[in-house]
Parts: structure tokens; sequence; C-alpha cells
């Protein structure tokens, strides 16, 4: 094939990034439905909250600057109650107050509220107070969350319970949202089979179908599962064929090296184009991206550490955008190597490894050990990738390095 080949991967991320569209199509989502979705357009308050003054504590609602506090030793008469859904409905004048309960409406006269930790009940409806209130305490003012009209959240973030949270504050039922992008799936390979079908001699399980779906569910995506395929020129167009029907984009595993069952890219090459192949990483040299029509094609090299690291540094950010997200390159901090790091130059290299933090908060790092693309335990071993620049060699323990926390990446 003669595309552009070898790209640095930040050429690669870039390039992705670039090549795919944002999807489009909105829906009204309700809120039950809605945990996980993209808001398609910002999200404004129709009411203000509080909708109205409220009381920030169990206590007496009053005039702060009734004269009667000024006395010795303050008393006021208990003229009603104003309960948190049963408000008081008349007027507190000087020598008043209501009782009042957290949440309850400040009723119309009262301009503070004193707790009651600071009052003594004197019986027949008499309270002394212990405290005088400045005005507009342990009030709770209209408003004082959000205004009426003010943006609760802006187009492009991802619902997070928090969120359903606020909306729901507003009393809203559903929110404008882009619709899941549909992504086609399969697997490639004659050795490959689905668990729970027996193994024959040289077969193993499909441990990247299980992966990918998995880790595309966890984004705003629907998954369209093209199946496992064989490695037979037919079989691939049929199963590319298929997901062009239906699908936004197609993303596989397996068949994109240099053997001679690796026919994705020759079947790619003819349907429609491939943009690039290979790229200056380790594991996931192989990787394969194109186009077919206006449906870009992600290939995956098929060893399983290879799916995994090609799939978090490069297809997630590009398939956030396509879900109206704003892509994000895995982030990273900086950690001490606990032990040495064989690396030879050439490639960027993701090495599994396991962070601790320090008492004092600083963050160490070793290998999981063995580092073959073929090792997919040392995936679940480790809680972080430890990236190794291009034209880095071995390092010492001792030596600065970067890692991407697992925690950005849901595994
Ligand atoms: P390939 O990219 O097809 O050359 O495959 C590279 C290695 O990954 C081979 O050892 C395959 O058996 C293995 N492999 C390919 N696809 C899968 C899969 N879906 N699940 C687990 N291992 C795979
Ligand atoms: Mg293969």
């Amino acid at each position: 094939m003669d595309v552009p080949t070898f790209l640095d991967l930040a050429d690669a991320q870039k390039r992705l990034i670039e090549e795919v569209t944002a999807t489009s199509a909105i829906i009204d989502v309700p809120l039950e439905a809605a945990l996980g979705c993209v808001v398609a357009s910002d999200v404004a308050a129709p009411i203000d909250i509080p909708h109205f003054d409220n009381s920030a504590m169990d206590g007496y609602a009053l005039l702060h600057d009734d004269p009667a506090l000024a006395t010795e030793r303050p008393q006021l008469a208990v003229i009603g109650e104003s309960f948190a859904g049963h408000p008081y409905s008349g007027i507190v004048s000087p020598g008043q107050c209501v009782r009042i309960f957290t949440g309850a409406r400040i009723p119309e006269g009262a301009s503070a509220v004193v707790m009651q930790e600071d009052t003594t009940l004197l019986g027949d409806r008499q309270v002394r107070f212990d405290a005088r209130p400045s005005a507009q305490h342990h009030i709770r003012h209209r408003g004082s969350d959000v205004r009426l009209g003010q943006r609760l959240f802006a187009r492009g973030i991802r619902l997070t319970p928090a969120h359903l949270g606020l909306v729901a504050s507003a009393g809203i039922t559903s929110v404008s949202c882009y619709e899941h992008p549909r992504i086609g799936l399969f697997t490639n390979g004659d050795e490959i089979v689905m668990p729970g079908k027996p193994l024959g001699p040289g077969d193993i399980y499909d441990s990247n179908h299980h992966f990918l779906a998995a880790a595309l569910r966890a984004l705003p995506i629907e998954v369209v599962d093209l199946g496992h395929v064989r490695d037979d020129v037919r079989a691939l167009e049929n199963a590319i064929q298929t997901g062009l029907r239906d699908c936004d984009a197609i993303l596989s595993s397996g068949g994109v090296s240099v053997g001679e069952a690796d026919l994705v890219g020759d079947v790619l090459a003819r349907l429609g184009e491939v943009a690039f192949w290979k790229v200056a990483m380790k594991p996931g040299k192989p990787l394969l991206f194109g186009h077919l029509g206006n449906t870009p094609f992600f290939g995956l090299p098929g060893n399983p550490v290879s799916t995994v690291v090609t799939f978090l540094q490069l297809v997630r950010p590009a398939f956030e955008k396509m879900c109206g997200l704003n892509p994000t390159s895995p982030w990273s901090i900086k950690a001490t190597l606990r032990s040495a790091i064989d690396k030879s130059p050439g490639r960027l290299d993701f090495q599994r490894g396991i962070m601790s933090f320090d008492q004092d908060g600083s963050v160490t790092v070793e290998s999981t050990g063995d580092q073959s693309s073929a090792i997919l335990s040392s995936v679940v071993q480790a809680n972080c990738l430890i990236v190794l620049p291009r034209e880095q060699g071995n390092l010492l323990e001792g030596a600065g390095v970067r890692v991407q926390p697992y925690a950005q990446f849901g595994l």
C-alpha cells in the first residue's frame, strides 16, 4: 500500500480527529434516559432556584430590627408555623415571630431567622432569644442558586448524575441531546472463537470484541455488532458493506499487519481508500485508518494489548468528537520510576504500569513486567500507562516519566 506510514502518535491523533465529523442528529431525551448523553444546546433555567426565600435553619423567623429584641431578655410571641411545603400565610409584625423549619418559606414581614439552638421556649407561645440576628441571617434567597435565564450548562457536556439533579431542580423534564453515533464493530481472524463455543486446535477466544464493545458502550455510542469475520476477502467485504448501510463509522480488530492472512487493508483499499497505515507506537504499530465514502474506518491490530492501547490513544478521542463532545487526548501526570525499564528508541511506548501515591502525594510507578502485546492480564494488573517518548532509550530507577492514570479511561 502506497500511503503515509509510521506517523508520529500526535500527528495520527490529530488527523483522526480532523477526519471524523461530529454527529448533528438531535433528539429530546427524557431525564430518565439522559444519563451519559451529550447536550446539544445550552440549557437555561426557566425559573429562579430556589423559587422563594426560605429558611436555612430550624428556628424562628422574625424582624431582625424588631425593637423588642433590643431589650435585656428579649421575648417574642409565636404567632404561627411555617413548615416546608406548608407556608405561614400571615404577616410577621414587631413583637412577633413564626416557628420555621429548614426549607420553609419565609413569612411576609420577616427579615431573619434565629436558629432554634439560640432560643428558649418559655411556654404559652413565648420564646426568649439569646442571640440577635443580622439582616437576612439564615435566609436562602430566591435565585441564590441559579437565576431565571442563567445557563445551567453548555452544549457539548456529557450528562452526569449531578447534571440530571440540577436540571430536575429547574423543573426541566427533558434535554436536547445528540443522537448516539452508530459504530459497527467486527473482529477478524480464522483462529478467533466467541466465548461459549468450543476451542479447536489453534483457536483462541475473542477478547477484543468484548473489550471494544464495552469500551464503546462506555461512550454515548450505539454499537452495531458486525460479528466475527474469517480471514476471507468476500467475508470481509460483506461485513464492511453491512456496516456501511447502517453505521457512522466502522471499527475492526485484527488482520492489519503484514502477514498473508492480514487482508483488511487490501479490502479497505479496494472498497474505499486508506488514509494512513502504521503509527510509531508500541504496542499498536499496524493501526490502519481510511474512509469508505463518508464513513471512517478504523482497523486496530489484533494483539489484545495493541487493541486496548490504540483504542484509548487514537480511536476514543475521534469517537468523542463524533459524539458531539470536545475530543480529549489522554492526560498524564509526572511520576518517578521505582525500577529500571528497558526501551529501545524509535517508537513511542505505552508500558503497563502500577503507580502509587506516597505519603507526601508524590507518585511512583513500576512496570507490570512482561510487556508483550499479547499479555492482556498486564492491562488488568496495571492502573496506568507509562508513556515513554519515541526517542527514549533505557531508563534507570529514579528516572522521571509521565503516566496516564486509568481513572480517565474507566478501565
Ligand atoms: P492479527 O492482528 O490478526 O495479525 O493478530 C495478531 C494477534 O492477535 C494474533 O496472535 C491473533 O491471534 C490475536 N488476535 C487477533 N484478534 C483477536 C481477538 N479478537 N481476540 C484475541 N486475540 C486476537
Ligand atoms: Mg489475524
